[in-house]
């Protein structure tokens, strides 16, 4: 996607040859106009597959879950990675590993929320590992849900997440390739 890679060369901070730091546009202040296009061009990619919710996990990836999920027209949900005082009991639950954080959290969801037969959408804002997106997927299926999709806004694609959840058969789209974050430089893949 064009305007997000536009944004990333001009905004984005490379900090080590693994991390990138979005913070003016994605995980501190966050751009409303790239936020729309991201859920039309989301909502354009998975429209064929008769979504019925959104999964995300707070906090970074709800501004775009929400923008796609105006654009679907489904409700959208957000994994919650600190114990909430009024989510207390039915939850779904999975560990994930932080590849920011390195430590692992417990991540949860209101069995509420997502019901056998769901079409689940699972939307983040990077993809590293693939810790958080199977996490997400973990919680859809002991759901008895379908996950019927990832999508992703930054893909570092020399890190193994996108090939861990390809390999699983899960249906992946990232709208920004990163091959590399080498000498300071976002270099991104070509297709
Ligand atoms: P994964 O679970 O795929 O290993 O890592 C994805 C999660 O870690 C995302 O939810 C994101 O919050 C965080 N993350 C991974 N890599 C980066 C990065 O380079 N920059 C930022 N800002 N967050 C990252």
């Amino acid at each position: 996607m064009k305007l997000l890679e536009d944004k990333i060369k001009a905004e984005g901070i490379v900090l080590s040859d693994h991390v990138l730091k979005v913070d003016s546009f994605i995980n501190h202040q966050m751009d409303p106009i790239l936020m729309k296009e991201i859920g039309i061009e989301f909502a354009k990619l998975f429209g064929d597959k008769q979504i019925t919710k959104i999964l995300t996990i707070e906090s970074s990836g709800i501004a775009p879950a929400i923008m796609a999920g105006l654009e679907l027209n489904v409700p959208v949900i957000f994994a919650r990675k600190r114990k909430s005082l009024t989510l207390i009991d039915n939850l779904y639950t999975a560990t994930v590993y932080s590849f920011t954080k390195k430590e692992s959290n417990d991540i949860t969801v209101s069995k509420q929320y997502i019901q056998p037969g769901d079409h689940v959408l699972i939307i983040d804002d990077f993809l590293a590992n693939g810790q958080a997106a199977l996490g997400l997927a973990e919680i859809i299926e002991q759901a008895k849900a379908t996950v019927s999709g990832i999508g992703i806004l930054i893909e570092k694609s020399f890190q193994p997440g996108a090939t861990t959840l390809l390999s699983k058969g899960y249906h992946v789209e990232s709208l920004a390739r990163i091959a590399s974050l080498t000498d300071s430089k976002v270099t991104f893949k070509q297709d």
